[in-house]
């Protein structure tokens, strides 16, 4: 860290060369208010949470940065990035204040940060804050991961204000100012592929260059501190090398696999990120910065979650290839440390086989295939998949069907209408397939992609438009079913894969002594594998909606029914417990409404 220099610079926006961090200092917020505390994110700092006022007003002033606890030394992190696949030279980070760290006396170690503490060097010509909505929705979403059991960064807590900056314009023309709201981060750090980006030399297309480009001693420095710290295995093993170029290559390995794991467990959730640029992909492989991430409600394999992403460059099924991608950007950014050739040779060998083997072995749990692997397996979730798009079925609740799958099949009709009531009505899909350009404006385009191909494609609505000519033909088909054609198709499409799903089950079977001990045993594996309850959007909307008008019991609620996820023990214990869960819980497992078909997220 540089020496503190004259008090503005803590603010003012400027590329910082040779520096990986800059000393910043929170903004105040006027009035500061706790919208709601993680008791285990904050048990991980060794802090007790609790609703008493005097807890949640000390809570508050901590966590908004209005106070600072001793010892804090807040600093911003200087990182650059592969946004939307192009390199954007200093990017971040303008949002977020590293505050210190916590070691534990379990010798843990925890970094602390505040997202939306206001302007640091980095913040260009943005405010560094973030707003009520934005903020609920990344500290719900880092609390609901880490319940899934996915690696992801922490939330300790969410404070708001009465200090307000402006995101959007309404429709009236007038300008919507909304609250600042601050996140308290906790993990054990929030380095980024992007953090190694700021040496890169000038980029061949966009010109840029990292501002600390040439300097190679900060590099390996950052990338001894990196190994030492986050991969004290790695560089155990490796002290007595006479270079570090296998060191970082073990390193570069690890990276990949635990990288490979993550997005796979991402794919077996429905989870979407959203914005999965090189400045967002974590050198220690959790799940970093939510911004317009999203689950998938009906699966589609092509949904996008960010409104901003026109291209659809980051679509759910893309995910996998998109890591692999930013991957290859962080093997260019640790060169010469880690040569080029045996980082990309690390990277074919591992990042596939990982994600695959990884992906199956998780998807085998979800679908209760605990005593053989068959070869055949990969094709059966590829055909429920298809499944599930070709009949508009729910992601989430479809696993949670599943899950009680008779293995005596006695009461089969019964289960297939349980499985079909999770498709999505006509009114869902004809609502969902709607064209969205005008007649007028799709025929100028079709008029332009002939007449001029060039402006065409560079204007990137290559994409929306053979969307919309897909969502035109697919209205059209729409028309033409009746509600009980659509229930036959429906139920069709499903009895074709239980059949495979039950020949590939009497395999398993082969050979079971007990089977009442298995199907047991089968039906507990599913259910912890298979989420009641993820963070839809509708659920996050609702919460967001009750704290704009001040009231925080919702976030609350959604935070304990997150933490979770799964189907309770006493619940696996038979059909008369499921009954006993509350109504009002259930609803929270529902489909969504109509209405959340509407929603459009942005990062603010
Ligand atoms: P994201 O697309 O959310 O990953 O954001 C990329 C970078 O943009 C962040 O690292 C920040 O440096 C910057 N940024 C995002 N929001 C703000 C904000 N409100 N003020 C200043 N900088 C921001
Ligand atoms: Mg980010
Ligand atoms: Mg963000």
């Amino acid at each position: 860290t540089p020496p503190p220099g004259p008090e503005d610079s803590l603010a003012t926006p400027r590329p910082v060369p040779g520096a990986c961090f800059s000393r910043a200092r929170p903004a105040p917020l006027r009035r500061p208010r706790l919208v709601a505390l993680s008791e285990p994110a904050l048990a991980l700092l060794g802090l007790e949470a609790s609703e008493e006022a005097e807890v949640e007003a000390e809570a508050a002033l901590f966590f908004s940065g209005n106070a600072l606890l001793p010892g804090t030394e807040p600093a911003a992190h200087c990182y650059c990035g592969h946004q939307f696949g192009q390199f954007a030279g200093q990017l971040g980070d303008g949002a977020a204040m590293y505050l210190g760290e916590v070691c534990t006396a379990a010798g843990e170690r925890w970094e602390l940060q505040l997202k939306g503490a206001g302007p640091t060097p980095f913040s260009r010509q943005a405010d560094g804050r973030k707003v009520l909505r934005s903020s609920i929705r990344e500290f719900l979403c880092s609390e609901a991961m880490f319940h899934l059991g996915i690696p992801t960064t922490r939330a300790g807590a969410c404070v708001t204000s009465e200090s307000t900056v402006m995101r959007d314009v309404f429709y009236d023309g007038n300008p919507k100012y909304e609250k600042c709201t601050v996140v308290l981060r906790i993990a054990p750090t929030f380095i980024r592929f992007g953090s190694f980006e700021i040496f890169k030399p000038p980029d061949e297309h966009t010109g840029r260059a990292g501002p600390s480009v040439g300097r190679d001693d900060i590099r390996v420095q950052l990338l001894d501190y990196v190994i030492s710290s986050f991969y004290p295995e790695i560089q155990a093993a490796h002290t007595c090398d006479t270079d570090n170029i296998q060191r970082n290559a073990a390193f570069f390995r690890e990276v990949t696999q635990r990288t490979a794991r993550m997005v796979a467990e991402w794919q077996c959730v429905g989870f979407c990120h959203g914005v999965l640029n090189t400045d967002n992909m974590s050198i220690v492989g959790l799940t970093i910065d939510y911004g317009p991430f999203g689950f998938l409600d009906r699966y589609d394999p092509d949904h996008i979650c960010n409104a901003s992403d026109n291209a659809g460059r980051y679509t759910y099924s893309k995910q996998p290839q998109v890591c692999k991608w930013n991957l290859q950007k962080l093997a260019e950014a640790l060169e010469p440390e880690l040569p080029l050739a045996l980082a990309e040779a690390i990277l074919k060998e591992e990042f596939d086989t990982e994600f695959q083997r990884h992906y199956l072995q998780k998807m085998r749990k979800k679908l209760g295939l605990i005593r053989v692997e068959k070869e055949e397996d990969g094709t059966l979730v590829a055909k429920l998949l298809e499944t599930m798009h070709l009949t508009g079925a729910d992601f989430t609740n479809t696993f949670c069907v599943l899950s009680s799958f008779p293995a005596d099949l006695s009461d089969s009709a019964e289960f297939l209408s349980r499985l079909t009531s999770q498709c999505a009505s006509l009114e869902e899909l004809r609502l969902a397939f709607r064209p969205q350009m005008d007649p007028r404006q799709l025929s100028m385009m079709l008029m332009l992609a002939q007449s001029n191909p060039q402006l065409f494609a560079l204007i990137g609505t290559q994409a929306n438009v053979t969307k919309e000519l897909e969502r035109v033909e697919h209205q059209s088909r729409l028309e033409q079913l009746s509600p009980s054609d659509l229930q036959s198709k429906n139920r069709d499409h499903w009895e074709a894969w239980l059949q495979e799903y039950r020949d590939r089950l009497d395999k398993e079977k082969e050979g079971v002594g007990d089977t009442a001990a298995w199907q047991a045993e089968r039906v507990r594996v599913m259910r912890a594998n298979n989420p009641k309850y993820v963070l839809r959007n509708y659920i996050a909307q609702k919460a967001i909606e009750a704290a704009e008008n001040g009231d925080f019991s919702e976030v609350r609620r959604v935070l304990k029914l997150l933490e979770s996820p799964y189907h309770s023990e006493e619940e696996a214990t038979g059909p008369e417990a499921v009954a006993r869960s509350t109504e009002e819980q259930s609803s929270y497992s529902n489909r969504p409404p109509l209405w959340a078909a509407e929603l459009c997220v942005t990062s603010s």
